[in-house]
């Protein structure tokens, strides 16, 4: 049985879902350790593993990649972990290759899926699958919500104990921007919106009351992004985020093979499109071909009148 190290998240609201997904593919490979680096941390007693560890400072507090790197690193070697495992959030694809070149080891980025002894990974803005053979010494990254999440009993915390190393570098603060009040890469429901919008008034208008009354992320295509009616931390796609989530909402996008290589992964794709050809159609579970203007609002108090 192999010795899997799982590098944990948590900020105040939890552990994030991404921990949880990497838990359950990491208690398919093996013994699970979970570290868990930061300042607070708020639900560590949950994580369901054998292990789990808490590297707990102030100076912890934002991530930092020479401390991060050198904390897991003395980590990997201590619990003697054969396959590191994380989220690809915004830290993981940082740290992940990091780790990678400290331990020498491989690398398989932006996992999708595992079978039969192999993760799957996209390469080429997902033209292809690449199959990597999961051995010792390997790290993994996997894509949000591509994973089920573990459930189970909270494993023993105990507290990581080493010095944390110098580092030149000093966060004052993070500031969150971008895809409204639910982080684009962790949500469940993404609601993007594209050219056929006509104006940045009409994203307001249109696409973020969808995404509010559906409890969703907004997003949006390059198109809108390069025209600067949305920030760039919104755009979905092969030069924006990737994201898979439950259902996504295509409104007013081509479906260019571009965005899809940041969308294609999600467990339901819903796309409106007035044009029938439209390539978004190719790869939507749901097609409504109409005049978005009209749809996206019924929508809308459909979705208001359902939840609440
Ligand atoms: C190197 C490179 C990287 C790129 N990276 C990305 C990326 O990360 N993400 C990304 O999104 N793109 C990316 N692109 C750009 C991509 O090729 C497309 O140009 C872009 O995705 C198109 O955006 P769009 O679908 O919003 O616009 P369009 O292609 O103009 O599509 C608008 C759609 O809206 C529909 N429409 C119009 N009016 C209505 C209406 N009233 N009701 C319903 N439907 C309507 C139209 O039928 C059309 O299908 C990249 C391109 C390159 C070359």
């Amino acid at each position: 049985m192999s010795s899997v190290l799982v590098i944990g998240e948590c900020d105040a609201n939890g552990v994030k879902a991404a921990t949880m997904q990497a838990c359950n593919l990491a208690s398919d490979l093996g013994e699970t350790t979970v570290l868990v680096i930061g300042d607070g941390s708020t639900g560590v007693d949950t994580i369901p593993a054998s292990r789990v560890i808490v590297a707990n400072a102030s100076e912890l507090k934002y991530y930092d990649p020479v401390k991060y790197c050198a904390i897991a690193t003395s980590v990997a070697k201590e619990t003697g972990a054969e396959i590191i495992i994380m989220g690809a959030t915004a830290m993981g694809k940082d740290l992940a290759p990091r780790l990678t070149a400290e331990l020498e080891w491989r690398y398989a980025a932006d996992c999708i899926d595992a079978e039969s002894g192999h993760l799957v990974r996209p390469a080429y803005a997902g033209k292809v699958l690449v199959k990597m053979k999961i051995e010792t010494g390997t790290v993994a990254s996997l894509r949000p919500n591509a994973f089920s999440a573990k459930e189970g009993e909270g494993g023993p915390v105990e507290q990581w104990t080493g010095e944390i190393p110098e580092s030149e570098i000093t966060t004052d603060g993070i500031e969150m921007s971008g895809g409204g009040t639910v982080e684009l890469t962790e949500a469940k429901i993404v609601v993007s919106g594209g050219r056929g919008l006509e104006s940045p008034e009409n994203y307001d208008k249109i696409i973020r009351p969808l995404a509010e009354a559906m409890n969703a992320a907004t997003g949006a295509s390059r198109a809108i992004v390069d025209a600067g009616w949305v920030p760039h931390s919104y755009q979905v796609g092969q030069t924006g985020k990737t994201v898979a989530p439950e259902l996504y909402m295509a409104v007013g996008i081509s479906g260019a093979i571009q965005h899809l290589a940041g969308m294609s992964g999600s467990k339901c794709i819903v796309a409106i499109n007035k044009d029938s050809e439209a390539p978004i159609f190719k790869v939507a579970n749901y097609g409504i071909v109409s005049d978005l203007f009209e749809i996206a609002p019924i929508l809308t108090e459909k979705m208001k009148n359902e939840i609440n």
